[in-house]
Formats: C-alpha cells, structure tokens, sequence
C-alpha cells in the first residue's frame, strides 16, 4: 500500500508516563474497538471515566487525573497487561502472513480505494445514519483483519448525528450533538509544515475548499473530508456538516466533494489506487473525476472509460426505483457543464451517463454507477435479482437473467457484533483458531457440542444485560429529566428478563412495517398477557428528520407501550445507535423482521442477533431469503407472491401470530426439571452453525476480493 508522502497527521497526544507511552498509539487506532483486550485495559485505568466518555479512549486519556496514570505505570499487573495488549497490537498491524498475502499476493501490493457516504465504527465517531455505515464500517475492519489495502474515502460530519428523544405523546425530538474533533479517534492530515493539507474542488462557479482527517482502522486507513474551514464561504462550510441534508441541491454539492474531491483527496496523499469500489450511488461522481483525470492525460474518452470501468466495483444497495439518489437535469447541468465541456462532451451525452432515455428528467446515480463500472452488485442474492429486474432496460439486448449486475451478500464483522459471552463459549468448545477461521463452515458444526445449560445460561446473562441497560435508561429519563412515570415505563421500566422477548430495532419507515406485530392488539395482548407463558416486545429505531410517516409510527408504537393494557410489556428504546444495537442484538430471544417483500435489499441485523444465539423471526426478505434453511428460525408470510398491499400486511401480520402462538412460545416454555429449554437450545445452535459462517463480513469480503477485485487487477496488468 502506498503510505503518505505528504508529511504527518497530528493528533493531540497526551503526555504519558513514558513505561506506557503506548497508550496514545493504541488510542489513536480504532483497532481497540474491536478488540476486547485494549478495551479492558483502558476501562482498567478507571472504570467510572471509561464509562462517562462513552468508552472513548481519547477522551479518558485527556481527562484521567494524572496520579492515575503514574500509578499504573507503577503497577505491574497492570505494566504486564499493557505489554500483552502492545505486543499484540504491533505484531497483528504489521504481521505479513495475512489472508490476502497467502492467498492472493498479486494483489497486496495496490490499493483499493472504498468510497462511502457513511461509516459506522465506533460510537465516539458518530458519522453513520444506518444499515449503509455499518456495512461500510465492518467492511473496513474485516479488510484490515485479512490485510486487503483499504483505503476509505467518506465524510467528516461535525452535526451529523442527532440523539432521539421522545416528547411525551411519542413525537420524535431531535437533538444534534457537535462533534468535538478533539475528542475523537481522529487526527488532522497535514502538509510537512504542520499546516492542514487543503485540496480543492471547483462547485460551480466557485471553489470549495476540503481539509482531511485520518482515521486508523487497524492496517486499514479511513480519510474523512471535512469543508468547515475559514477559507469557504458560511455556507460553503455546512456542506458536509450533515449527512443525507434533504435539500437536493446541498445533496449533490455533497456528493461532487465525495466523488470528485475524494479522488483528489488520494492523489493531494500520494495514493494511486489499483481498484476503485463505490458503495452505493452517492459516491459515483469519483468515476467522472477518474475518466477527466485519464482524457487530461491524453486518453480519448472511450479509452478513459473502459479504462475506468474495468478497474471499478459498484454496489447497489437500492431495492426499490423511487430509492434510487437522482437530481434534475437542469441541476446537474449547472453544476457540471464546465466539467463536461472539459473532457468535451455535449450536454445530452453527458447526461446521458445517468439516464435510461433522453426523455428522462433526471440524472441518476445509481445509473451512473452502473454504467461506469465493470463489476456491479446487488447485496443479496434475491436482491441481486431485483436489480436485474429494475435495471433490466439498461441492457436492453440480454435476457433478464443475463442483466451484468450480480450479487454479493452482505455480512457482519463478528468481532464487533458477538458479544465476551459467546466468545468465551466458542472458545471453550470450537478449539483453537475458530476466529481466524470462522467463515469456515466445518468449525461450526462442533457448536452442537455446546452443553444446553451453558448456552442457555450466556443467553440468560446477555438478556439481563440487555433489561438492565433498558431500565437504567429509562430511570435516568424519568429521575433527571422528569419524564411522566408512564413515559417512563413505556421506555421500558417494567420489562422482565424472565419473560420471552421480541426485539424489533431498526430505523424507522413505512416499508419497514415496523408497526406489523400491532395489527391486531387483541391477539397481541393475549400472547403479553399470558399468565404462564408471556411475551414482551421491544422496539428501537429513529426515523429520518425529514420522515414525517416514520415519525407517525414511533408514536404509534409509543403510545401502545404506554397502554396500561399492555402491563408494561411493550417498550420502544429511545436512540437507537451502535451501543444499544449491540445491547439488542445480543440480549432478546427472538429478532423480529417485517419489511414489504422485496424492498429490503438485505439487512444485516438479524444477523447480528443470530450470531448471538438470537433467533430469527422476518419476512422471507432480503438476506433471509437465502439464509433460512427450515430449522433456523421462521419464516413469516410465504414465498414471492403477488397480492395487494392491503391485503399483504394482514396476511403477513396472520402468519407471524400463528407463529408466535403455534410455535414461538411452546418452543422457549418448554422446560426440563431444570427449566432448561433444550429444544429452544437446539435451535439456538443450529442457527449460529448455519448462520455465523455464511453471513460474515469475512466471507464477504472475501467473495469482493475473489469476484471483483481479482479480476479488476488482472486487468490492470494487462493494460
Ligand atoms: C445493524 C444496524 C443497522 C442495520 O440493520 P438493518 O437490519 O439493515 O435494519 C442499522 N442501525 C444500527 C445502529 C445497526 O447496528
């Protein structure tokens, strides 16, 4: 890979005893945030300060009083584990025996630039909205993790992540928190005179102008570009203060700083990229960036756009057209005709790149995408089908089947998602090197060798968890805001962790139907209110600020948690983000999915909870549709079938209390004289054996590798 020619990133480092001076290094790369060891030895430094930062070692750096810090230095327990922790750190970053090295050394030595709108890494880098981030994130690990030369390009965004309270009736308040950049993983690219590296992007009729910070994943590196700088105009500095603005013109300046600016972030680093892989549509303006860069070196255009094409992976992450990021002709016009007389095109060719026929009005960017890359994918097998579907009239001349987009689906990072329970399980009765194997499926059939009593009693510890978490949420709400005792127990207060518990946690949105299971509240309440064999639902999720339906159905899903007819047994958590995920994921018994079928492209976190020995309850939608094998969960409604949306939701909403009723419930109730679930356990394992390996971020990024990236470099060498 290459490194940076152009002088350091300074971060503000702490001064530290110098037996630990370490301890800045290890802070200052996200490593720890997927690993359990440098967590713990931070927390170690002082448990209530790790806590109060958000686990943010950054911040527990700068505000741990120093008598702390001389004292561990001085304290050989903890001396001892700070050099365990080092010397793992430094021989994982640098070992040369990694994955790609053994497997596919022909390419170890390019770089993949990743262009993304979002990632999700951490909670102290709050620069994610969803579902696209965490993709975006755990890929980044796992290729840090199996050494692919990853080099992320996305957004620095200061305001770009809102806190979700709710006001009394359920409405959704936004609070938007700032980013302090000082307090963040994050280190500021500068030139060799300490100055910040400026590069600049021509918008318009003006020049805007992008400072960039460095985020270390590991081996992966992450540039985020920020434009809230003195040298903009105040309104050229709010650009990418937020992310996914509504308004469509502050929408695509974004998205030319993202595509175009991104290319000349890496090149203003010294990076020349072998492959270039867009994540989602948003980032397609960086191929015109690379194709005006080929014609300035005297390339005709065709030349300069198979040449961009064959060394470019897209990927799609849009099931439904209306979903798809388009812009006005006329808007993209104003802002790229100096662009497109440059590398001397017409107005209609030029707009031609992002549209099926002349007559379209607007300029799409997912057609963009695909038609400026060789290498195009969906994010699920059936996914992949419904873009051959939707974008069947791109390629007029092929059969549907034969539509060039195919699919790779998504997976998550396991060691950020599984939790130290299931860990500690894996490693007791997998043996060695499960980890550095795990999308190997033939290690997961010895997870039916786990005794049921000890699974059941790490399910048993994580739902505690999790109820405890809701709780102290829902205390601090009602003993220090003063929230009404009924909001209070809405938010949870009365959830019971001996009762069976259905997690629903996602943003919400109409096609998510998050408000499915509340179809019918009499058959609802029956199941809750079972003397013998209750039930309890919990809901997470925040609605896009510009979403007024999505808004709608958190107070839908409010107000009934707040029916005393529901005994307290239904909640919705407040701020869905990372950690409460993790919480989630890890603690319910049963992951509830309910979208309109074939409008979720995949979903990643039923994966999660599966992982964690939840089971899975959803549509036959998304990543489902391939992961279900009959024994590993259930499958709500039926196979791809036409009827009525109307119709649709009561069917569906049918299906999914039959199961409850018929099977959910006598499953998890039914209990040896120990009250061990064995059946239920089984299932358990048979969902984690069929499940952990296939929907990994491992084999996920493994299928990029071998599918695209593979062949991309190949061509490369030819040329
Ligand atoms: C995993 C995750 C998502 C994506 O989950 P979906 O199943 O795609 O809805 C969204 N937000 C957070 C915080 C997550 O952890």
């Amino acid at each position: 890979m290459s490194t940076m020619q152009l002088g350091e990133c300074s971060s503000i480092a702490v001064k530290l005893p110098s037996r630990i001076a370490g301890l800045n290094r290890l802070a200052y790369n996200l490593w720890w945030s997927w690993h359990l060891e440098p967590r713990e030895l931070f927390k170690s430094l002082d448990r209530t300060l790790w806590k109060a930062t958000g686990h943010n070692p950054i911040k527990l750096l700068q505000q741990i009083e120093p008598y702390r810090l001389v004292a561990a230095a001085q304290n050989p327990a903890f001396v001892a584990k700070y050099d365990t922790v080092m010397q793992k750190f430094d021989s994982e970053i640098s070992s040369t025996s990694t994955w790609l090295n053994t497997s596919h050394p022909e390419i170890a030595s390019g770089t993949i630039a990743y262009f993304s709108p979002e990632f999700a890494i951490h909670r102290s880098l709050p620069i994610y909205a969803g579902g696209l981030g965490i993709l975006a994130g755990d890929y980044c690990k796992e290729a840090s993790d199996l050494g692919l030369p990853l080099v992320g390009i996305g957004f620095m965004y200061p305001k770009g992540y809102f806190h979700q309270h709710l006001l009394s009736d359920g409405w959704q308040e936004e609070i938007f928190e700032e980013l302090d950049f000082n307090e963040a993983p994050i280190a500021q690219v500068t030139t060799p005179d300490r100055s910040p590296l400026i590069i600049e992007v021509p918008l318009n009729d003006s020049t805007i102008r992008v400072v960039m910070w460095e985020v270390i994943l590991g081996r992966a590196k992450l540039y985020l570009m920020d434009t809230n700088i003195e040298q903009n105009q105040p309104s050229e500095r709010e650009i990418s203060s937020r992310l996914y603005v509504g308004d469509r013109e502050t929408r695509l300046k974004q998205e030319i700083i993202l595509g175009i600016g991104g290319v000349r972030a890496l090149r203003a680093l010294g990076i020349s990229p072998s492959i270039w892989h867009a994540n989602e549509g948003h980032t397609a303006f960086m191929m015109l960036e690379r194709i005006r860069e080929l014609m300035a070196q005297g390339n005709d255009f065709d030349t300069a756009v198979h040449q961009v094409q064959a060394t470019t992976v897209f990927t799609t992450h849009t099931p439904v057209p209306a979903g798809n990021d388009a812009f006005s002709v006329e808007l993209v016009e104003r802002y790229f005709h100096r662009f497109r007389e440059s590398i001397g095109l017409s107005r209609d060719d030029f707009l031609d790149l992002g549209r099926i026929t002349r007559d379209d009005t607007s300029f799409n960017m997912t057609i963009l995408g695909l038609k400026l890359s060789s290498y195009r994918n969906g994010v699920s097998q059936l996914h992949g089908w419904v873009c051959r579907r939707m974008w069947h009239s791109l390629w007029p001349k092929v059969e549907e089947k034969d539509v060039p987009i195919s699919a790779v689906t998504n997976g998550v990072h396991v060691p950020t998602w599984l939790s130290h329970q299931m860990f500690r399980l894996f490693n007791k009765y997998l043996g060695e090197g499960w980890l550095e194997n795990h999308d190997d499926p033939t290690i997961w059939e010895r997870v039916m060798d786990i005794p049921d009593d000890e699974l059941i009693a790490a399910r048993r510890w994580l739902k505690g968890k999790l109820i405890s978490f809701i709780k102290n949420q829902a205390r601090k709400r009602w003993c220090q805001d003063r929230i009404p005792a009924d909001q209070a127990l809405a938010l949870g207060g009365l959830l019971d962790s001996e009762v069976l518990t259905i997690g629903y946690a996602r943003r919400f949105t109409d096609y998510k139907r998050p408000a499915l299971i509340l179809y019918d509240m009499e058959r609802l309440q029956r199941l809750i209110q079972d003397d013998l064999q209750p039930v309890q639902v919990i809901f997470a999720g925040k609605a896009h600020p510009q979403d007024e339906r999505g808004k709608q159905l958190i107070k839908e899903v409010f107000q009934i948690a707040r029916d005393p007819k529901c005994g307290g047994r239904v909640a919705f958590v407040e701020d869905y983000d990372m950690q409460a995920a993790r919480y989630l994921v890890q603690g319910v018994d049963i992951w509830l999915n309910t979208p309109r079928q074939l409008q979720e492209a995949c979903g990643t976190s039923g994966m999660k909870a599966a992982i964690n020995g939840a089971l899975h309850l959803s549509i036959l939608d998304g990543w489902w549709y391939e992961g279900y094998n009959g024994t590993n969960g259930w499958a709500i409604g039926s196979d791809i079938q036409t009827i009525s949306p109307a119709d649709r939701d009561r069917y569906d909403a049918e299906s999914l209390y039959d199961i409850l009723e018929n099977r959910v419930v006598p499953l998890y109730y039914q209990r040896d004289m120990s009250g061990i679930p064995h059946r239920w356990a089984q299932m358990v394992k048979e969902s984690i054996r069929s499940i952990l390996p296939r929907f990994s971020a491992r084999r996920m990024a493994k299928e990029y590798t071998e599918l695209f990236y593979l062949p991309a470099s190949q061509h490369l060498q030819q040329a």
